[in-house]
């Protein structure tokens, strides 16, 4: 308000708008840039790796994913319903793309978000145990209106690890919501998980009330650089060109 109110009463003054009217301007400012710099700090909260968003997102690469549905929850009703989000998939097809986008949404939307990989946020439950902090982490973690955690599936976790972890989806099950990606099927997961009776009860929480993404298809990353390969071959004629489908190399 200290910024702005001087040019402000001037145009009020120019323009014949009277003083409550030009209080009203001025409120309504700050309301928008106090609006502004909390959706800010909401997002340097969540801890996103990257701050990726649907614009940049092209679901022509992706068909078999339901962009309807992906619209449909960016619009963050399901926080509201303490519902959940599993996408599946295969390495490169986007679930971190999508998971950092419906993130950032919720952000803008007013939710706060917390993001991390299962890896991490088990090696850090498992620090906070043998710190005796893990009760505040606990509760720190069940007060989050949309945890995401990216990447189960990558590292399989000891069994303390995987117990932390089901009481994380256990503590927020109808609480809040979870986003969870994986590369595994969900009939892969106890190999993740270890043991298959918490594998099921796990599933039985989180998937309850839950959308699921189904994300397979052609890697995006290979896809890209076999068409930069391409691009680059036009001009530089040995260049070797990996096909997506088949991962093999040729040279054109
Ligand atoms: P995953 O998590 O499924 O392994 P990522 O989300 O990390 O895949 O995607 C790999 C890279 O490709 C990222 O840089 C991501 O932004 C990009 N990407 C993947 N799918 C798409 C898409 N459909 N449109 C735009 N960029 C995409
Ligand atoms: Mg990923």
């Amino acid at each position: 308000m200290l910024r702005e109110y001087e040019k402000l009463a001037r145009e009020c003054a120019r323009d014949g708008v009277d003083h409550s009217r030009y209080l009203l301007r001025l409120i309504e400012l700050e309301l928008i840039d106090r609006e502004r710099r909390t959706v800010e700090r909401r997002i340097r909260a969540a801890r996103f790796p990257a701050v990726k968003s649907f614009d940049t997102f092209d679901f022509t690469a992706i068909p078999g994913l339901n962009k309807m549905l992906v619209l449909e929850l960016a619009r963050c009703e399901y926080i509201l319903r303490r519902e959940n989000i599993i996408a599946l998939g295969n390495s490169g097809t986007g679930k971190t793309h999508v998971a950092l986008a419906l993130g950032l949404a919720a952000c803008q939307k007013g939710f706060t978000v917390a993001f991390t990989t299962a890896a991490a946020l088990v090696n850090q439950l498992m620090e906070a145990r043998d710190e005796k902090r893990l009760l505040k982490m606990q509760r720190d973690l069940a007060a989050v209106k949309l945890l995401i955690v990216d990447e189960l599936g990558y590292v399989p976790l000891s069994p303390t690890g995987a117990e932390l972890l089901f009481e994380t989806f256990s503590q927020r099950y109808e609480r809040g919501s979870t986003i969870v990606t994986s590369n595994l099927p969900f009939e892969d997961w106890t190999q993740v998980l270890g043991s298959e009776r918490l594998t099921g009860a796990l599933l039985d929480r989180l998937t309850h009330h839950v959308s699921i993404l189904a994300m397979n298809g052609d890697s995006y990353r290979l896809k890209q650089s076999a068409r930069r390969r391409a691009a680059g071959a036009e001009q530089n004629q040995a260049t070797p060109v990996v096909d997506p489908d088949t991962g093999e190399i040729t040279a054109t």
